[in-house]
């Protein structure tokens, strides 16, 4: 069956379409996407009603992009589904009532979609796609979670930060280096000019025993060297401060991960997330990986911030393990919070 899919909890609108055989991985058939990050740079953040707004604008050109890479119709699409949250409320809504009209038009049913399911899932896409049960190290923008992944619908939280998540470390230690919005991948560039070793940045919770993270008190680390350049911008101090960062955030991402392995006993990891493409990242969980007998798999890169394509994804894989079934009911409503390990299970 084909479904079509429909992201936009933040600040992009993805669409998607996925052709599934009942069984295996589904195939993904096109996926087009608008990013509003420049039009939110000038804030230095995402304003929610810009947002809410530019989805509106995007997502029918979006949905008629895709269907014609894909070459097909709209009366083909046997399931619309949409993410259902988390995510900003009233961008939520957007795709929700898309979708849902959409599927009204045409008679069919629709699914909510979890959106860090999505991301959980999105390996499933890549080249090298991973096998149940796995520990999924989930760090976007605004999430950062430990999880035991048994199946599609089975996820137990192990551990999660209990105050910024890792993406938000990389962009507020970003904008106090003076890079833009979002800031993760610029300060990663930064950070290939830098030594990491030359600022001694705390690594919160490393040895709490759990497999929780916390990142606030590492921005107001990063804040109080940022203050000592001031008045003498040296591009060589902010390089090292910004490598020192992403070490920090790096070593306490990699340590958790390979310490969630260790007690579950699993083989396996799974990274998602858009913190997931960071480089640093991707080499140091490799090397621990690969010294335990670990195999650890990462969406495709454009995979790994939000897209369409994990949602349509997400949901046909929800109706093709009987998790979940599509329904013909068009009265729809968003969860903007909305715990993953709760809500996956029907
Ligand atoms: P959530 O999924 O939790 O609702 P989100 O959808 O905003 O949050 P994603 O789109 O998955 O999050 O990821 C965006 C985050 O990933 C941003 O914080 C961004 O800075 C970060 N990021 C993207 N690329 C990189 C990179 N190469 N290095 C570090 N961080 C990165
Ligand atoms: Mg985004
Ligand atoms: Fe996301």
């Amino acid at each position: 069956s084909l479904v079509l899919g429909i992201e936009s909890s933040c600040d992009e609108t993805g669409v998607a379409l996925v052709k599934s055989a009942g069984q295996g991985v589904p195939q993904l058939l096109a996926h087009a996407l608008h990013t509003q990050m420049a039009m939110h740079a000038d804030y230095g953040g995402v304003v929610p009603e810009l947002a809410s707004r530019d989805h509106i604008r995007r997502v029918l050109p979006l949905t008629r992009q895709v269907l014609q890479q894909a070459d097909e119709v709209l009366e083909n699409v046997d399931v619309v589904a949409y993410t259902r949250g988390p995510g900003l409320a009233g961008a939520l809504l957007v795709g929700a009532g898309v979708a849902c009209a959409l599927a009204a038009a045409l008679g069919k049913p629709v699914l909510g979609v979890h959106h860090l399911e999505g991301h959980l899932l999105s390996p499933f896409l890549s080249a090298d796609p991973p096998e149940f049960p796995f520990i999924a190290l989930l760090v976007s923008g605004g999430h950062t979670q430990l999880m035991q992944v048994d199946g599609v619908g089975h996820y137990r939280l192990l551990g999660e930060t209990i105050d910024d998540a890792a993406g938000e470390a990389f962009d507020k230690s970003a904008k106090l280096l003076g890079l833009g919005y979002p800031g993760g991948p610029a300060l990663a560039r930064l950070a290939e000019f830098g030594d990491p070793t030359t600022y001694k940045l705390p690594r919160p919770l490393l040895h709490s025993g759990d497999l929780d993270f916390s990142f606030a008190g590492l921005k107001t680390a990063v804040l109080t060297q940022a203050k000592k350049f001031e008045g003498t911008p040296c591009d060589q101090a902010r390089a090292d401060l910004a490598a020192s960062t992403q070490a920090a955030i790096v070593e306490v991402l990699m340590k958790k991960s390979i310490k969630a392995l260790d007690q579950t006993g699993l083989k396996r990891l799974v990274v998602a997330g858009g913190v997931g493409a960071n480089a640093a990242l991707r080499e140091q969980l490799n090397a621990a990986c690969t010294k335990r007998g670990v195999r650890v798999h990462y969406p495709e890169l454009e995979l790994c911030t939000d897209n369409g394509a994990m949602i349509a994804l997400a949901a046909a894989m929800r109706i093709d393990a009987k998790v979940e079934a599509p329904q013909a009911r068009y009265a729809f409503d968003v969860k903007p919070r909305w715990p993953l390990d709760f809500a996956t299970i029907a």
